[in-house]
């Protein structure tokens, strides 16, 4: 600072303008003459408090010209720090404080006058080697003119709160058992992978309870970014992070912990946790678990009883995770000496790894938690990696089975149909109704995935329903289009239709709203839902073949097969089963016996034999799965009325069985 010596921390004591050398009220840069006695008593009176405030105050206090040198230090800062009062004069600073870049920056800019007062969080340097914590108020001293002379810092110590407000934060971050890191701090790990909304604490401590050296409240920036952070938003200018970057997760579970705690006790059940702890600690939490290490942090955590997680940040992909988990299972199965013997204890480790802008931290976990079961549902002492399809399965599950309804309500559904076909002339007698859900984030899914689970919740129901009428719907605009052809269409029912709603005024629902006569209505219904103790189902099929529908049992061949029962209920069709038609295979060549034909042979009987009886007991058969022409001209010969399979078509869209209609015939039988 221009000007500035060892004489100008001497201030007017009148209006507290700097004096400089001269000890005079009339010092021109001073400017303002208070009169000579009033002055020189001011002066002294206020010159004696200062310095007197400054000497005794318990508050350490040094003020710093522009050379970055102390010119006066208290006893309460020397002390501080471990020095004496007179020794710290002309001190260089930083050798107290060492600089950083953002402190420096802002410091600067207090000496340049361009703000007035500075408040950071300090380490400084004591002079046996320990560290200070301090909060330090640095106040800019200016000239009369206003220009910058010397700053007066104050100091406060605060290592104490500092060293408590630590403790109690590794307390609330740490297992108490294990010493690892526990559940909120593996969470906030993890949570710091995923990207800038998640920043972490440098320290792995939460934020509040981790006001860095250089935080303070003058500080407009954020602190400089550090480890895991830095990772997730190198440029830490908020952009995601990069999209190659993956993440993985062993999550770990000791097998058979809960018989080790009930037989040895609860004592010999933490010794033992403490001792897994300590050896997965030393195998594993390579680098510095804040992801500062060499390919990636990682972080090894207790995350609750017997569970265990390693998070590998920056992943190298999933060999490097299963070489881990492998690695644990192997470190784990050498004994533990635990309550005076030898344990032998086993680990299943569920495996997850993927990319970062893939997944979301609870999607990791509840993966890597899924595949821990499945570890120890193939029996333990083992790793699983994730796989998805397995996964998919499990969750679609769950998912499914809550997502039916809304999914209903938003029409996520469609129905497609299959055609019927005559097997004497190959024309098209009707279609059968098959429900789709078109999910939006698994695709299309066919019924064998969401009917059970319909039927387990009971939103088959409004399901069933709504395939009801909109099937009606369709089968009267082919009627209309086609009036000559009669096509029906064929509905299947669910059990749980019948036996939990009112079915019947259902259906009578949707022939009046869709105006579809009855007669060209088929219900199936599998033999399983009508037989058992009779009422409720039996009335209900009378009461609809009484308004002129016609019920099928569909799948006929796979539950009881009871021909004679069935007959005495209103069912008009039987719809044999597609595994009777599987072994319908061409003829043994040359006509000669073969054993492998005679599987063939006798389904054929089998076959014929039903539609026999069926016949005589005045039902007709439609026969399920036709794949190939030979099947169908078997059946044929047989004397099965109608056929359903892929050989004439698939099921698909309304539109295709009105073109096959047009034409007449789906293809010669
Ligand atoms: P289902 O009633 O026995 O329907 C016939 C199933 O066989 C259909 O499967 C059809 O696509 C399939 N299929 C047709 N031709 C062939 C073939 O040549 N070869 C083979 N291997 N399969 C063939 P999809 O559409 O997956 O339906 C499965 C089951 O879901 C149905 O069996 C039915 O029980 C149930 N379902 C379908 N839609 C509904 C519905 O709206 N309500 C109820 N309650 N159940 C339904
Ligand atoms: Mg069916
Ligand atoms: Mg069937």
């Amino acid at each position: 600072m221009p000007g500035r010596n060892e004489g100008a921390d001497r201030l007017c004591p009148v209006c507290s303008a700097p004096l400089g050398l001269r000890d005079s009220g009339s010092d021109p840069d001073h400017g303002t003459d208070h009169g000579p006695d009033a002055l020189v008593d001011a002066l002294q009176a206020s010159e004696s408090r200062f310095r007197a405030a400054f000497a005794d105050a318990g508050i350490g206090m040094a003020l710093i010209g522009s050379d970055d040198r102390i010119i006066e230090a208290n006893p309460a800062f020397a002390a501080m720090i471990g020095h004496e009062a007179p020794n710290l004069v002309r001190t260089h600073i930083h050798e107290i404080i060492d600089p950083e870049d953002t402190p420096r920056r802002l410091y600067l800019e207090l000496v340049r006058g361009e703000r007035d007062r500075l408040r950071v969080e300090k380490q400084l340097k004591h002079r046996e080697g320990r560290v200070v914590w301090s909060n330090v108020t640095i106040s800019l001293i200016r000239d009369g003119a206003g220009q910058p002379m010397y700053t007066l810092a104050m100091v406060e110590d605060v290592t104490e709160q500092r060293l408590l407000g630590d403790q109690l934060a590794y307390q609330a971050m740490h297992d108490p058992l294990t010493r690892l890191p526990n559940r909120t701090l593996f969470f906030e790990r993890l949570n710091a992978e995923f990207g800038p909304g998640a920043e972490p604490s440098s320290s792995g401590l939460p934020r509040s309870l981790d006001r860095g050296p250089d935080g303070g409240d003058d500080f407009a920036e954020p602190r400089p970014r550090t480890g895991a952070a830095e990772a997730a938003d190198p440029t830490g200018d908020g952009e995601p992070a990069d999209p190659g970057r993956r993440v993985g997760l062993c999550y770990l579970d000791l097998d058979g912990f809960a018989a080790i705690n009930e037989t040895l006790g609860h004592h010999a059940g933490d010794e033992l946790l403490v001792a897994v702890a300590a050896r997965l600690e030393h195998g594993f939490a390579r680098g510095d678990g804040q992801g500062n290490g060499p390919g990636g942090g990682r972080l090894v955590a207790r995350l609750g009883g017997d569970e265990f997680a390693v998070l590998v940040c920056d992943s190298a992909g999933s060999e490097q995770l299963t070489a881990l988990a492998a690695d644990l299972i192997k470190l784990l199965a050498e004994p533990f000496h635990v309550a005076g013997q030898q344990l032998a204890v086993t680990a299943s480790v569920g495996v997850v790894e993927r990319r970062i802008v893939e997944t979301t931290p609870t999607d990791l976990l509840k993966d890597a938690d899924a595949t821990l079961y499945w570890s120890k549902a193939d029996g333990r002492a083992r790793w699983t990696l994730y796989d998805p399809d397995r996964g998919a399965h499990q969750l679609t599950r769950q998912r499914l089975a809550t997502a039916l309804r809304p999914a209903l309500e938003r029409g996520e559904f469609t129905v497609e149909y299959q055609p019927l076909v005559g097997l004497a002339d190959g024309t098209v007698h009707g279609a059968e109704a098959l429900v789709r859900w078109r999910h939006p984030r698994y695709g299309t899914l066919s019924p064998d995935r969401f009917i059970p689970l319909a039927e387990e919740s009971g939103a088959i129901v409004p399901l069933g329903k709504w395939v009801l009428e909109e099937s009606c719907r369709q089968a009267k605009r082919w009627l209309l289009e086609f009036p000559e052809a009669e096509a029906f269409v064929s509905v299947n029912l669910a059990a749980r239709q019948i036996w939990d709603s009112d079915v019947v005024a259902d259906v009578a629902q949707a022939l009046k709203l869709t105006g579809l006569p009855a007669r060209l209505l088929q219900l199936e219904i599998t033999e399983s839902a009508v037989l058992g103790p009779g009422g409720r189902p039996v009335q209900a099929l009378q009461a609809l073949a009484d308004m002129g529908i016609r019920i099928a049992i569909d799948d006929f061949g796979t539950g009881y097969s009871n021909l004679a029962y069935l007959s005495r209920l209103p069912v008009h069709v039987l719809k044999l089963d597609g595994s009777f038609i599987e072994g319908f295979r061409d003829p043994a060549p040359g006509g000669r016996p073969d054993s492998r034909f005679r599987r063939t042979d006798a389904d054929e009987q089998i076959v014929g034999a039903m539609v026999q009886l069926a016949h005589a007991l005045g039902l007709t058969v439609t026969a399920e799965g036709i794949e190939n022409a030979s099947q169908a001209e078997r059946l044929r010969l047989t004397g099965c009325d109608t056929a359903q399979g892929w050989y004439f078509a698939r099921p698909g869209e309304a539109e295709r069985i009105a073109a096959i209609l047009r034409e007449g015939r789906v293809r010669s039988a």
